[in-house]
């Protein structure tokens, strides 16, 4: 069986929170081998955290820039006591969001600088988002300083040009659902430029579901396999291949 990992995945959404049990015994007897549970807002925590003890489980705990208004001092000094308490937790999914346009952008770089500054104070790797942002988020890295940051950029649909920025900076590149698509041309730009020893694969379950399982209306981290395919046709490699390198990245991310 092919190892699979799953570098994204919204764990804690409660359209999948029911069968979470369910779904994890299925993504473990397709092979998946580490999932990372990102939380998107702050009622995730908890739950998230709480899935840290399962052996396939990476925990991810912040706020993502849709849901920037639960960010305040308060909650800056409780993700700092959690992140304390729980030294295998991982900073995300933070970032930046301009798709529906640059209103509140400044809010949502000053929730995702703060979230960046306390995972460099506690030495953690951070998830990654960004959509039509990237130039302001270079601005943040420069304004904090931060030349080497350990990490993944989730669902990376970026040009080669900005594939390179973060790889100099040490992040590693996440492909997701949407490289299935026989459209998404600079997608597969994207997988084939970017190098076998810097990529990762994720879902972002329960979203952004492959071609292959489009009939369903969510996706699950076994549907990772799809991906993995993907990046191997794009690459002219077996998925084989594709998947030993992944493992390889997840290890080397990870410390595993
Ligand atoms: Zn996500």
């Amino acid at each position: 069986m092919i190892p699979l990992y799953d570098a994204h995945a919204h764990l804690a959404d409660l359209r999948i929170r029911e069968q979470l049990p369910h779904i994890l015994k299925v993504a473990q007897d397709n092979g998946v081998r580490g999932i990372v549970a990102n939380a998107a807002q702050a009622q995730d925590w908890e739950p998230i955290l709480n899935l840290g003890s399962h052996p396939l489980i990476i925990t991810a705990i912040g706020i993502h820039p849709f849901y920037v208004e639960q960010w305040n001092p308060q909650r800056e000094v409780e993700l700092e006591e959690l992140l304390k308490q729980h030294p295998g937790a991982t900073v995300g999914e933070i970032g930046l969001d301009a798709w529906k346009g640059r209103d509140g952008l400044e809010k949502q770089v000053e929730c995702m600088q703060e979230q960046l500054a306390i995972a460099r104070k506690y030495n953690r790797i951070v998830s990654i988002h960004n959509r039509k942002t990237w130039a302001d988020f270079f601005a943040i890295l420069k304004q904090l300083g931060i030349t080497q940051l350990n990490g993944i950029c989730h669902n990376f649909t970026g040009s080669n040009e900005i594939a390179k920025t973060l790889l100099d900076l040490g992040l590693y590149l996440s492909f997701c659902g949407p490289i299935t698509s026989p459209n998404a041309h600079r997608i597969h730009k994207a997988a084939k430029f970017a190098p076998l020893d810097r990529i990762l694969t994720e879902t972002d379950c329960p979203d952004l579901i492959p071609r292959q399982v489009q009939d369903r209306n969510l996706s699950q981290p076994q549907d990772v396999i799809h991906v993995v395919n993907a990046l191997a046709e794009i690459k002219n490699l077996a998925s084989t291949t594709v998947a030993e390198h992944v493992e390889l990245n997840w290890n080397r991310l990870f410390n595993a």
